[in-house]
């Protein structure tokens, strides 16, 4: 009989413990159940690229005087610039740019150093396809300018964790003008420009 009243016990006891562990698991459920999801709803929502964002790179076929600087900066050797000599110009007249993104770490040397600031780095990073080949953009793919995520009808724009007010880690119906930590490189430009007009003012009235 002792026997069989403390199997009941064990048994109820146990059954206490589980309730209680179910208990805690589904408190943690429910409270997620009233959160807002941090994570982005991509394709409908997506992040605004930084400003130094290191996208898919743009070109600019008239603006190349087929140096091949891009070429040499290249850590791979990359960029293909197809040239002839035109014997009446007596220049190298370009024919054909490629860049393949199968391969383009990204790294911004061609940007950097291209002399005639033909090259520069767009927001875009969907370069998902099914073939890789697809990759090797041309002169007329690379001439294409990418749709800004903030232009786009079809998306909801969501600020980068950077670039929230402090304390906020969800991006999700913040307000217009919600402050973002840094200042836009733009603001930097024009407070730089404004204390160098000071500094300059005021030496001009000390001579
Ligand atoms: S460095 Fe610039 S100008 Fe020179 S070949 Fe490359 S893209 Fe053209
Ligand atoms: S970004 Fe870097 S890897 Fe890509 S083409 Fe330019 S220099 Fe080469």
């Amino acid at each position: 009989m002792f026997k069989f009243l403390q199997q009941v016990g064990d048994y109820a006891k146990g059954t206490v413990q589980a309730a209680k562990y179910i208990g805690q698991g589904l408190s943690v459920t429910f409270d997620h159940m009233q959160r807002r999801p941090v994570t982005v709803q991509y394709p409908y929502e997506k992040l605004i690229p930084s400003e130094r964002f290191r996208g898919r790179i743009h070109f600019e076929f008239d603006k190349c005087i087929s140096c091949e600087v891009c070429v040499r900066v290249c850590p791979i050797n990359l960029p293909v610039v197809d040239w002839e000599f035109d014997r009446t110009s007596k220049k190298k007249k370009l024919n054909h740019y490629s860049i393949d993104f199968g391969v383009c770490i990204f790294c911004g040397n061609c940007v950097e150093y291209c002399p005639t600031n033909c090259l520069s780095m767009t927001e875009e990073y969907e370069l998902s396809t099914y073939d890789r080949h697809d990759l090797n953009y041309d002169n007329v793919a690379l001439g294409r300018l990418p749709y800004k995520v903030t232009q786009d009808p079809m998306v909801t724009p969501l600020r980068e964790l950077a670039y929230l007010p402090k304390g906020v880690s969800d991006p999700h119906d913040l307000p217009a003008g919600a402050p973002r930590p840094g200042k836009f490189p733009q603001d930097i430009i024009e407070a730089t420009k404004a204390q160098e007009d000071s500094e300059k003012d005021k030496a001009e009235a000390a001579q």
